[in-house]
């Protein structure tokens, strides 16, 4: 089945609240939406949302990258995937999301071809996968709503997202959103705010505090790996790498440095391709690996759902970019109950656009 072209643009989409973090504040969501289609008429979706800070790619890259992209696979077989990701992988070392989101559509065109959904591809390790819910960086009345809100809804994990210039304040953020919902257990995430020094100061206090903290997510510069192994080796809980590892590549070094208790893979950093690598490489390094998204659209968010429920690897999921949004532009690569998605047995990803007349600004 040989790739014919690609065809791709902006889509909006409005989010619940604004979403803030130590890097920045959003208040609606783009998703760079790619359909590809065959020469057999079969076709495929797949969507990129773009972190700058993360990969280096703005919109504007990605509007760039994402056709050429597609003119150097046209004419190439779907069935040959693992060399056409390998050879963009060659041609385009730094389009990290450009390149993922052209990767899932060859692979949903692969899988609708072959009428196979991704996730029993990937080894159909089990249906259905629970994610957390993240609070993120508003005022601290807000984030107390938020975790109310959720405890109601019967989500178990939160993930806060921290300010390491306020390390006093973030010690209370933690302890008010554990009164509101003490059966959480809770994750962090510093987003690379702390020095070294004031991360291994925190985790002390932390840990005094008795709180059910289960993960420390890249409380340093993601350029610091060996800053980020240091702070790993000494604490009382799980630290993880994210900004730090973009590609497999990223992942031997920081493995090689003495690593992470955990790893956090996502498909606009390492693509599907890079992420099934990175699978392999924690895996036999003993390492707890975590499935985290960008504020993306259902078809991202569908292809992570497939990989979660397809490989199993996944310990933690930081998949609560829907909950986040207003409205979705693509719907049916899952159901999501509460904090529980159910993958869709539909062949490739299951996805489909939802009318564009609703997303268009
Ligand atoms: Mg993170």
């Amino acid at each position: 089945m040989i790739i014919n072209e690609l065809r791709a643009g902006i889509r909006y989409m409005p989010l619940h609240s604004p979403f803030v973090t130590a890097k920045g504040r959003s208040e609606k969501a783009r998703s760079y939406v790619i359909e590809l289609s065959c020469e057999s008429g079969v076709t495929g979706l797949g969507a990129v949302s773009p972190a700058q800070y993360v990969t280096g790619e703005s919109m504007e890259d990605i509007e760039r990258s994402v056709p050429e992209i597609g003119n150097f696979i046209g004419g190439r077989e779907v069935d040959d995937y693992e060399a056409v990701f390998g050879d963009m992988r060659k041609a385009f070392p730094l389009a990290h999301a450009a390149r993922a989101g052209v990767e899932m559509a060859v692979m949903d065109a692969w899988g609708k071809a072959h009428e196979t959904p991704l996730w029993r591809h990937w080894g159909g390790a089990k249906p259905e996968v629970e994610t957390d819910q993240t609070i993120s960086l508003n005022s601290l009345d807000v984030a107390r709503e938020e975790a109310k809100r959720a405890a109601r809804a019967g989500i178990r994990q939160l993930k806060i997202k921290l300010d390491g210039s306020y390390p006093r304040d973030m010690i209370h953020r933690i302890r008010t959103v554990h009164e509101v919902a003490p059966d959480a257990v809770l994750l962090l995430d510093a987003n690379q705010s702390f020095t070294v020094n004031s991360a291994k100061a925190f985790l002390e206090i932390l840990d005094r505090e008795q709180l059910p903290v289960v993960l420390f997510e890249q409380p340093v510069d993601a350029c610091n790996v060996k800053g980020l192994v240091e702070v790993a080796a000494d604490s009382p809980i799980p630290v993880g790498a994210d900004e730090s590892v973009v590609t497999p590549g990223d992942c031997r070094t920081l493995l090689d440095a003495g690593g992470t208790q955990v790893v956090n893979i996502k498909l606009m950093k390492s693509g599907l391709s890079g992420a099934l690598e990175i699978i392999g490489m924690c895996r036999s390094a003993g390492v707890t690996l975590m499935l985290g998204c960008m504020v993306e659209s259902g078809i991202g968010t569908g292809a992570a759902v497939h990989l979660a429920c397809g490989t199993g690897a996944f310990t933690w999921l930081d998949l609560d970019a829907p909950l986040l949004l207003a409205r979705d532009i693509a719907e049916g690569a899952y159901t999501l109950n509460g904090s529980i998605y159910r993958v869709s047995d539909a062949p490739g990803l299951g996805a489909r656009l939802v009318p564009e007349e609703y997303s268009k600004t």
